[in-house]
This record gives C-alpha cells, sequence and structure tokens, in this order.
C-alpha cells in the first residue's frame, strides 16, 4: 500500500510541536542532582512479599537492605493493573500508555487516550506518537548505554528503553529497532530474532525467527559489535571491547537455577551485570544500564515459590554487583535504583489454612531447598518423560520428588498433574505443581496475574529519599539525573516528517510493515532520499548517511517520525 502524507493531511495537520507542552505536563517538580552514571535494576513483576520471602530463604539480608526506599504507583492508562509494556513505558519516557490484549500493548508509544482518569491528559496530536526513552537520552548525552536482561532481548521491559510500536509481540520489528539504536551493550536472549527464519541459528539446531529476509547478526558485526554467545564468549572478550551483543539463547535464558541442568554455558545475571559495567563504564562520559531479572515475574504467574526465590536472590547478586561499584568508584558519581515494574501473584508469607504464629523460618525453607529446579523446568522433564514412555502417575512422581522437593504427593495431587497434561489445548504444569509446593511452603496467592499494588523503590546515591512516586516520574528523575530533559530528546529525535519536510512529496510505502520493512521517500526538485522504517540511515543515491535515531512509523496513525537533523542533512545533498 503506497499513500502521500499529501493526501493525509488530516493526520499531517494535526502535528503538535505540543510535545513541549506534554513532557512538562508529566516532568516532576522535583530538583534532582547529576549523576556521572544510571543503573536502573528491575526484578520484573514482584512486590515486597516476594522480598521477604526470599530473604528468610537466603537466611541474609538483601542486598538492596542497605538502601534507601520509597514506592511506586503502578496503574496504566486503561487499567489499575499495568501489563509489562506500559509499565517499562512509564518509566522508561515518561508516558501512560495501553495495556490491552483487545487494542494495543504498546510499548514507548502514547495510546490513543487515557481511560483512567488519574492518568493525566495530553494532546490529540500526542495520539499514538512514539516517545523519547531515558537511554535515547542518554545516548544523545555522550554516554555509554546497555541493556541487560534474562529474557529475550526484545521483551517488553528491555525493548521499551530502546523500541517503538503499539504492539509488544512483535519481536522481530522490536530487536531490529535495537539492532539499529547504537546500543553499546545488549546481554540476554532472543538470536533467532537477528536470523531469517529459512536459516540456521549460529550454534543452534534451531531456524532463525525473522520474515525479512534480514541478517541482523551479521549488521552488528558489520556495525563493529562483538557478538558472544555463551559464557566463555563472554568472559574472553577482548579487553578493549566497547559494542559487544551477547546472545546467550534463542529465546528467553534459563531460570537461575534451572541454569546447572538445562542451559550451563548461559552466564548469570550478576555476571552479565558485571561484564556490562565493565565495558560500559570505560565511557568517560559516563553510562545509563538497565539490568532486568526479568523471570520473577514468570514464576510468580506460575505461583511457584522455587522461581521466585532463586531467581530474587540471583537478581539480588546483580544488584550487589552494582552497589559495589557505585560504591568503589565515588568519583564517578553514580545512581542506582531498583524497583518492579509491577507487583505479581498476589503473593504473601503465610496463608488461609496454616496457623500463623508458629510459622518458623525452617518450615518454609524445608519445604523449598529440595527443589533443584522450577516449577518450570519441571514442566519440561515431565512433558519430555510423557512424551518418551506416555503420561503415567510413577515418573510424574518420580520427577517431581526428585526435583521438584515434593515426596509426598498424594494420589489427587497425581490425578490433577495427569489430567493437566492430557489437555488437548494448552498444557500449563507449571501452574499446577507451583501452588502445590506453595501449599506445602506456607506461601499464598490471590491471582496467576499481575496486581495493582504499589510497588517499593530503592536508591542508592540521591541526597534526598523521594516521596511516593508515579512510575512516570521514574523516567524524568533518570534523566534529570543524567542532565537531560526529555521534551528535548523528543524534539530532536522523533519529529513528524510531514512538518520537517512540508515542501516535499512524502510517500509511505507500508507493504510488509508488520515483518519491519517499509520505508518513507522524500522527493523535492530532482532530491530523492529514502528512509527505511526502524534504521537510523537516510540513502541517497549510492549513499547511506547515519542518523541519530531511528525512522519510526506509527502503523496506527501512519505517520512518520524523523530524527530533526534530516532536514539540514537533505538540504545539504
Ligand atoms: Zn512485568
Amino acid at each position: 500500500m503506497k499513500k502521500t502524507l499529501k493526501d493525509l493531511a488530516s493526520i499531517v495537520l494535526v502535528l503538535c510541536g505540543s510535545l513541549t507542552f506534554c513532557a512538562k505536563h508529566y516532568a516532576p517538580q522535583r530538583e534532582v542532582e547529576r549523576f556521572h552514571n544510571v543503573i536502573v535494576l528491575i526484578p520484573d513483576g514482584c512486590g515486597v512479599a516476594h522480598m521477604a520471602i526470599a530473604r528468610w530463604f537466603k537466611g541474609a539480608p538483601l542486598a538492596q537492605d542497605s538502601m534507601d526506599v520509597s514506592f511506586v504507583r503502578t496503574f496504566c492508562a486503561n487499567s489499575m493493573i499495568t501489563g509489562s509494556a506500559a509499565a517499562a513505558t512509564a518509566f522508561a519516557t515518561g508516558f501512560k500508555t495501553w495495556e490491552d490484549s483487545e487494542k494495543a500493548k504498546c510499548l514507548s508509544v502514547c495510546p490513543d487516550s487515557l481511560l483512567l482518569p488519574q492518568a493525566q491528559e495530553f494532546p490529540v496530536s500526542e495520539q499514538w506518537r512514539p516517545v523519547a526513552t531515558v537511554l535515547e537520552g542518554a545516548r544523545l548525552a555522550g554516554k555509554a548505554v546497555g541493556l541487560v536482561a534474562t529474557c529475550r532481548v526484545s521483551h517488553a521491559t528491555p525493548a521499551a528503553y530502546a523500541s517503538h510500536w503499539h504492539s509488544r509481540d512483535n519481536n522481530s520489528l522490536l530487536i531490529e529497532q535495537m539492532v539499529y539504536g547504537d546500543i553499546d551493550v545488549v546481554f540476554g536472549g532472543g538470536f533467532r530474532y537477528l536470523v531469517d527464519a529459512h536459516a540456521q541459528v549460529p550454534g543452534s539446531s534451531s531456524k532463525g525467527g525473522r520474515r525479512d529476509g534480514e541478517n541482523l547478526y551479521q549488521v552488528l558485526r558489520s556495525n563493529g559489535y562483538t557478538v558472544v554467545t555463551d559464557r566463555e564468549g563472554l568472559n574472553t572478550l577482548e579487553p578493549n571491547a566497547r559494542k559487544v551483543w551477547g546472545m546467550f539463547a534463542d529465546n528467553h535464558m534459563v531460570h537461575d537455577i534451572d541454569r546447572s541442568k538445562l542451559a550451563p554455558d548461559e552466564p548469570s545475571l550478576a555476571e552479565m551485570t558485571e561484564k556490562g559495567i565493565e565495558i560500559l563504564s570505560k565511557d568517560t562520559d559516563g553510562f545509563f544500564l538497565m539490568v532486568e531479572g526479568s523471570q520473577v515475574d514468570w514464576s510468580s504467574h506460575d505461583n511457584d515459590p522455587v522461581g521466585v526465590v532463586t531467581d530474587y536472590i540471583a537478581f539480588d547478586q546483580a544488584v550487589r554487583v552494582a552497589l559495589d561499584f557505585a560504591k568503589s568508584h565515588p568519583e564517578q558519581r553514580t545512581l542506582v535504583l531498583i524497583f518492579p515494574d509491577h507487583d505479581n501473584g498476589g503473593m504473601s508469607l503465610g496463608r488461609r489454612d496454616m496457623n500463623s504464629y508458629a510459622f518458623r523460618p525452617e518450615d518454609m525453607k524445608s519445604a523449598i531447598e529440595n527443589a533443584s529446579l522450577t516449577a518450570d523446568g519441571v514442566e519440561v522433564l515431565i512433558w519430555n518423560s510423557a512424551r518418551n514412555v506416555g503420561p503415567n502417575a510413577d515418573s510424574i512422581e518420580h520427577v517431581v520428588a526428585q526435583y521438584y522437593g515434593i515426596a509426598d504427593l498424594t494420589d489427587e495431587e497425581t490425578e490433577a498433574i495427569l489430567r493437566e497434561l492430557a489437555d488437548t489445548v494448552d498444557v500449563n504444569l507449571r501452574t499446577v505443581i507451583g501452588p502445590m509446593l506453595s501449599e506445602r511452603a506456607g506461601i499464598g496467592w490471590t491471582t496467576f496475574d499481575h496486581t495493582g499494588n504499589d510497588v517499593p523503590l530503592f536508591s542508592y546515591g540521591l541526597s534526598r529519599v523521594p516521596q511516593t512516586l508515579d512510575n512516570t516520574e521514574i523516567a524524568h528523575l533518570c534523566a534529570h539525573a543524567m542532565g537531560f530533559d526529555l521534551s528535548d530528546v523528543n524534539d530532536r529525535l522523533i519529529v513528524d516528517a510531514g512538518e520537517l519536510f512540508d515542501d516535499a512529496t512524502l510517500m509511505i510505502d507500508t507493504s510488509g510493515v508488520e515483518m519491519s520493512k517499509g520505508h518513507l521517500i522524500v522527493e523535492k526538485d530532482e532530491k530523492k532520499a529514502v528512509f527505511p522504517f526502524f534504521k537510523n540511515v537516510m540513502i541517497v543515491g549510492q549513499d547511506t548517511v547515519a542518523l541519530e535515531g531511528l525512522t519510526l512509523y506509527s502503523l496506527k496513525s501512519h505517520r512518520v517520525f524523523l530524527p530533526r537533523q534530516v532536514k539540514s542533512f537533505f538540504a545539504a545533498y
């Protein structure tokens, strides 16, 4: 489909220039002191119960216990309970957005409306507009920038810092923006989304996941990145490596406790964090790093105490690495912030069917500590066994006893697992066996989904502890800490093409845009420039000119956005 922007005057005319108003509207009033580095660590999908239970299990204080604490409100534009995409958009960009299965699950894109009156209004011209992130602002400020996660890196939290789309599910399109986003360090899973669907993922037996024919693995290497794929590669990086992608899994990495059995070559979150800081801190302008303990969330969805506790403790080790760096380099001034994106599961230390005042740490610990895999990992084993020898009670009881520490599975429980195995639509053993162990450990849950509870914010470095914040204020806090305002970043990086080229002919080709294809053509007199979507280049004739930001397209509003610099680049040609 080809349409000219001039045919769409009504859309173009609503163009704003009012983003300044919008961002100021959202900006916090508080003065924030300046920092050389900012490290944000996010344990996805948890609340204070997860932390308390992890602390009891660890038997010692968590690294975060030495930090200042306040609270964060997490609601999104359409619900008191947010999803990860809307939450990450809020603290990466300063904008509330929609997360709704029917309508849109926006990543660093404004919604078309705000359903909750508590979410601030914004001008109609902002509908579906991509909005700049803290990471993009840090990069413009000359800082090194990095993203570390244990999920695939195109998952909601890391992608919200680098990518813009109305749907969090388009992994190919989201990771493409990360590849062309000039990010210094990207560590996590998702290798298949760098590779075409007809090609083999390097070092793997599986095929790639892209349908646009692009080989982003090759693009990264052509752009000077070192790409490593396992712990050894990470540990043996050249000392002068400054731009590194670590693709440690085709899709998601495994849970921390599952690593030794299921994926021993993957590095831990703490190892990735340490190496990330080591690389980024070589930049004399400072750095911004986001670290996500991605899978606390998934174990909460499973009501699995093993995954929650062990992944939270793995996250805590990454926090220790960040704090050690901040404390041992006082001359650099490093702000460290820890906050979950949202609570999950309604987890509690204690449950309805127990004697609350006779609950000892060893009661809980003894129930969990014999597990050597998460419920997720056990599901894989039961499923494999069922495939090989067929579903049977003996093998289920054996696997659950050996790997999940439940040696006294009742007949009813075995039956429940067999029933789930027989489900022909969606086998989900995790959410069957997770609650079985929770019951034995005295751990309660109210839901298999997120909750709207406030979450804690731990901070190191601020001279004044913040009062309860809205999650959007975290974006402004980070931006101001690094010396910039997000409204300026929006004004420089994300400008409507119709405003920039109001005297030229614009043609938007959206063929295959859902597969990360499409481009904008600008023509004036004898000059013609092509701007491929989701890349940071302008093509004129045989020349490819690098841009300081991406060409962004909104499928919802059919508008294209470019860095402001393209106007002078085009004029100079
Ligand atoms: Zn989340």
